[in-house]
């Protein structure tokens, strides 16, 4: 199949600025990503955006595009070289960017597998949705995921009875002469025995055929903390991929996507709720159960409340996932005019008015204004 040019991939113009590719890529990956996207073919899409970010986003990678379209990291073999075994790890530092969050940082850095080096395991991202209560009172859930563990069977080695490699001596390389026309020249590999590690084993592990490492099916409880927000993460530290060669694992990472709540609206740690009251109640003032997080509170409503005005109840919004100060709830009153009146409620306004006939303020402004 065809490549998508990288432009269409992420809908931009070929003088997009970093700034426009780094938002356009945003967008997709909020939209496609696998967790979280719905649509059947989002895996694609995500890992087509991906692909297409990873280049335009390199000034030096987007030259060699743009001169030489996909053929600039098309490797021998004819696959898209850089962008086999694909992981969170490698791309931290884009998702850093892309999923904000509190400041939890997207841990250490994470360097590709080598056979030989000992290297810190890959960060995993993943994505829970979680209603607004959970994210507001805090929730246990359970995850399940495949993560990449330590062989049991060879304790991550890969193999039993480690021994010198015979090939290379343990020295991991190996020199081989080449004759051509103009001479004989040495080059020096690395030994395709034990990959350049100097070592080799008396027997493979079976279990993990060599690589020392198994993916695990694993189910994990998760303790979302109360006051948790939209895009916000929590680390699980050493949760993440096994580390090669005795390396470290890497981290688990936790992102949230809070549905809306058909009443609340949330800012910062502050709660807004509309309440909509008619005429005689904000003329004359009323008494209203207000539902908050906390459960229902009576609302005294004053006498001449304005439509629009804000009425505070303190302490009565979210606890703050950090610190624990609660913010407060605001409960926006909105007034009703009915459009709608039976006869006896259009004679009451009609006998209203006459009473209300003096004009005050702006509205005696206006009519100055009009009778010059
Ligand atoms: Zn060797
Ligand atoms: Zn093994």
């Amino acid at each position: 199949m065809d490549k998508r040019d990288y432009y269409e991939v992420l809908g931009v113009s070929k003088t997009a600025s970093q700034d426009e590719i780094k938002s356009a890529f945003r967008k997709l990956a909020k939209k496609y990503h696998p967790d979280v996207s719905k649509e059947p073919d989002a895996a694609e899409k995500f890992k087509e955006a991906q692909e297409a970010y990873a280049v335009l986003s390199d000034e030096n990678k987007r030259k060699q595009y743009d001169q030489f379209g996909h053929s600039a990291f098309t490797n021998a073999s004819g696959g898209f070289s850089g962008f086999e075994g694909f992981d969170f790890g490698s791309m931290s530092d884009i998702f850093e960017d892309i999923l904000g969050g509190m400041g939890f940082g997207f841990g250490g850095s994470t360097s590709r597998r080598s056979s030989s080096r000992r290297a810190r395991g890959n960060d995993v991202l993943y994505h829970m949705t979680i209603t607004f209560d959970e994210a507001v009172h805090g929730c246990k859930k359970d995850i399940n995921l495949d993560i990449t563990e330590e062989c049991p069977e060879c304790d991550g080695k890969g193999g039993f009875n480690s021994k010198t490699c015979p090939d290379c001596h343990g020295s991991g390389t190996i020199t081989a002469e080449q004759r051509t026309m103009f001479g004989t020249f040495l080059t020096k590999t690395t030994c395709p025995r034990c990959k350049g590690k100097g070592t080799t084993f008396d027997k493979t592990c079976t279990k993990c055929s060599g690589t020392g490492q198994v993916k695990k099916n694993k189910t994990i409880t998760i303790t979302v903390p109360a006051g948790v927000d939209d895009e916000n993460r929590i680390r699980l530290s050493g949760k993440g991929e096994a580390g090669t060669n005795g390396g470290p694992a890497g981290d688990l990472y936790i992102e949230f996507t809070v549905k809306e709540h058909e009443l609340y609206q949330r800012v910062e740690d502050d709660i807004y709720i509309e309440l909509p009251i008619n005429i005689p109640d904000a003329v004359l003032g009323c008494k209203k159960e207000v539902p908050t997080i906390y459960g229902k509170v009576d609302l005294t409503i004053p006498a001449g409340t304005q439509s629009g005005s804000k009425l505070k109840l303190k302490g009565k919004g979210i606890e703050n996932v950090v610190d624990h100060r609660k913010g407060d709830m605001y409960v926006v009153i909105k007034v009703i005019i009915p459009t709608k009146l039976t006869k006896e409620e259009k004679k009451l306004f009609e006998n209203l008015k006459d009473t209300m006939k003096e004009d005050k303020g702006i509205l005696a402004k206006i009519r100055k204004f009009l009778n010059n």
